[in-house]
């Protein structure tokens, strides 16, 4: 089997608990299996290192999703699979991300993980939902902070009543269409 090493970003944007990161780590599992150079770029490990000091605030998302643009694009540059399973809830962040993947010809994918708000704060993985309707914290994307959906993502993904495994593999279908695969 030949491998391509062409790098790519994929970013995986969408609601806390929409599924990005199960996706993101189950397609990372699959791309490594087949011989790809991969790293996903948690949010949540962001957070903690890379952008630590920064809130939530329109002003430091937009910060956040600015600096892990630049690493994953250097990253991509260079032959990896970057997987990004982070919220990004405004359409300008996003875009700008994607600008300077173009600006340096390096191929990036925007794809929506679109799990309604509803299905979201059933699963609630972390807890959040449940804190904001306790009161306990306030600016969770989606309910009482802005989620702008894309408005023409490379792939929209539905995951309510779908396996991970299909989830993922609806993405490496997109990366094989693109030749990246
Ligand atoms: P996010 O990274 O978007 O905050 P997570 O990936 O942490 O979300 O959590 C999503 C949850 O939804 C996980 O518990 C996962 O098992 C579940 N889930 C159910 N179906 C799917 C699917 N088709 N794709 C992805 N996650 C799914």
């Amino acid at each position: 089997m030949s491998v391509t090493d062409t790098g790519a970003t994929v970013w995986l944007t969408g609601l806390p608990s929409a599924g990005k990161t199960t996706i993101a780590y189950a397609l990372a599992e699959r791309l490594r299996g087949d011989g790809h150079r991969v790293e996903v770029l948690d949010g949540d490990e962001i957070r903690e290192f890379l952008s630590s000091g920064l809130g939530f605030t329109r002003e430091d998302r937009h910060t956040n999703v600015q600096r892990i643009g630049f690493v994953a694009e250097l990253l991509a540059s260079n032959g990896v699979k970057v997987l990004v399973p982070v919220i990004a809830p405004y359409a300008d962040s996003r875009e700008a991300v994607r600008k300077r993947h173009q600006g340096q010809g390096t191929a990036y994918l925007e794809v929506h993980v679109a799990t309604p708000v509803e299905v979201c704060s059933v699963r609630d993985v972390k807890g959040l939902y449940a804190k904001q309707a306790a009161g306990e914290i306030s600016g969770l994307t989606g309910v009482d902070d802005p989620y702008e959906i894309p408005a023409d993502p490379d792939l929209r993904i539905e995951t309510d009543g779908r396996t991970v495994a299909d989830s993922a593999n609806a993405l490496r279908t997109l990366l094989a269409g693109k030749g990246l695969v």
